[in-house]
């Protein structure tokens, strides 16, 4: 009897080596490459023009590669669990695999798509394969409850452990032609996109791993707070959409760090890289765990607390006219590229939750409109985290003072004058407090009076919401 496929529905997982989905999938049979662009795959690209860009890119990338081995990948548009069944029917499939999403709403549609199909008689399979290592992996060290951990020291301890899987070679995978017929690739018209403005798809992502790797990785302890430095290894899109895969990243450092010949403080800054990708790691178990936090804060005790839905300073914080040049400056970076420098992120986060007091919610929503990176579960984690009510709570929020993190991260102001041109020819000693400085200032020699002036103090408007935390954090 002819062996019949199983269909592989791809999701943001669009590479062909390393997969974990792709190895459980060809366990079954020659596997069938399956898209389906469903209504909350096209909201998710119609919200950032360039995630769309991106998507549509690494698409075409990964049907090449399909293209190369004797497949192709098939597309389809609607609702999941009625084309797979009828795909299945038409191609003889026993059943279809896909790795698991990690914000609460894709997990809820996920379990649904999996009942539907097993009533339908289906196989269906749901594989980790975003982290380098599964939420279960390190929830199995726990002796506790099983829920996986909440704070980072005790999972990164434990995630340091545990081994990596591999998927780079299984002898098993084999694909289907695509003889059902496809629907065109997906195109950025379709969702309002613009064309990439940044490389997609897993050949570059595993040239620019290797870049970083070979270049940048040995400098990242002293390089990755500084804006200007650009030496963070800029793999969040291509991790998101899944073009490498956070294994094959963490095996290749894991391997660069038992060379012995190493010297030390470039084992520090591999193993700090190294803590990122574990970070990634903790906030995709942490939503797996607790779906709920998507929308409300992780820590129970702050779920009351008060935070502003307006403020009459947030459409500057939006725009990058606050007046703080690093959190405008990073604004404006995300407007203008999709990306913003993960320290900069931090302090113009903290400027929206604590100078300002506005919901953590309302700026995850807003960056979410700009990015390429296409991680719910990350943005929540990290402005939750920020906001002093997810994991890690300290004892009171960390609030970065977004001149002191300038002077300290951009001594020189290149970062700044890059993004905000009407300060490139105002001298350092004229930024801050420009208001009541020199009479140079009135010049027409300088181009400050076109940059904004802070209108709120950051120290006064810190101190009063750390007031309003501690009364509540204490009732
Ligand atoms: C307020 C705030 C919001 C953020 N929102 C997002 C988001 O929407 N989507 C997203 O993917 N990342 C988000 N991050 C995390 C991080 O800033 C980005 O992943 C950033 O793009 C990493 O740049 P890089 O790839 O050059 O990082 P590198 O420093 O080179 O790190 C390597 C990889 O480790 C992971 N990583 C690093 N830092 C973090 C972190 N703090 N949390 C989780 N993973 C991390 C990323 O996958 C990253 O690509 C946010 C951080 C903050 C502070």
């Amino acid at each position: 009897m002819a062996e019949r496929p199983f269909i592989y529905r791809f999701t943001n997982d669009l590479r062909l080596d390393d997969h974990a989905g792709l190895a459980a999938a060809a366990a079954h049979g020659a596997v069938f490459p399956l898209l389906v662009i469903d209504d909350a795959t096209g909201e998710r690209l119609k919200r950032s023009p360039r995630r769309a860009g991106f998507y549509c890119e690494s698409i075409r990338s990964l049907d090449t590669e399909l293209r190369e081995r004797g497949s192709a990948l098939c597309v389809r548009r609607g609702k999941p669990a009625a084309i797979i069944t009828a795909l299945a029917r038409e191609i003889g499939a026993t059943g279809a695999a896909w790795s698991v999403r990690y914000d609460g709403a894709a997990m809820d549609r996920d379990n649904r798509l999996q009942s539907e199909l097993e009533e339908n008689g289906l196989a269906a399979t749901m594989v980790h394969d975003a982290p380098a290592v599964g939420p279960e992996e390190t929830a199995a060290v726990r002796t506790g409850d099983g829920a996986g951990y909440r704070a980072f020291a005790p999972y990164f301890e434990a995630w340091s452990q545990l081994p990596i899987a591999s998927y780079e070679h299984p002898l098993l995978l084999r694909f289907a032609r695509c003889d059902a017929g496809s629907e065109a690739l997906p195109h950025l018209d379709e969702f309002g996109g613009e064309p990439a403005a940044v490389a997609s798809g897993p050949a570059h992502a595993r040239r620019a791993f290797e870049r970083f790797l070979r270049e940048d990785a040995a400098q990242y302890a002293i390089a990755s707070k500084v804006p200007a430095d650009d030496r963070t290894s800029h793999l969040s899109a291509l991790l998101s959409f899944g073009a490498i895969s956070a294994r094959t990243i963490v095996r290749a450092v894991r391997d660069r760090i038992g060379d012995p010949f190493m010297l030390s403080e470039e084992r520090i800054s591999l193993r700090l890289f190294l803590r990122a990708i574990a970070h990634r790691d903790f906030l995709l178990q942490l939503s797996w765990f607790h779906p709920r936090t998507n929308d409300e804060p992780l820590q129970e005790k702050m779920r009351g607390f008060e935070w502003q839905r307006s403020h009459r300073e947030l459409e500057s914080w939006r725009r990058g006219t606050t007046g703080y040049p690093l959190v405008d400056a990073g604004v404006r970076q995300l407007r203008a590229s999709g990306w913003m420098h993960p320290h900069v992120r931090a302090v113009a986060a903290s400027w929206l939750c604590f100078d300002l007091g506005v919901d953590w919610r309302i700026g995850r929503d807003e960056w979410d409109r700009f990015l390429i990176e296409d991680d719910l579960a990350l943005a929540t984690g990290n402005w939750q985290w920020i906001a002093g009510v997810g994991a890690d709570m300290a004892q009171y929020p960390r609030i970065y003072n977004p001149e002191r993190q300038r002077r300290r991260y951009d001594p020189a102001g290149l970062y700044v004058r890059h993004w905000i041109p009407e300060l490139r020819h105002v001298p350092l000693d004229e930024w801050y407090g420009r208001r009541s400085s020199s009479a140079q200032l009135a010049l027409s020699l300088y181009d400050a009076q076109s940059y904004a002036v802070p209108s709120l103090d950051h120290a006064v408007e810190a101190r009063a919401f750390l007031r309003r935390y501690r009364e509540f954090a204490s009732s």
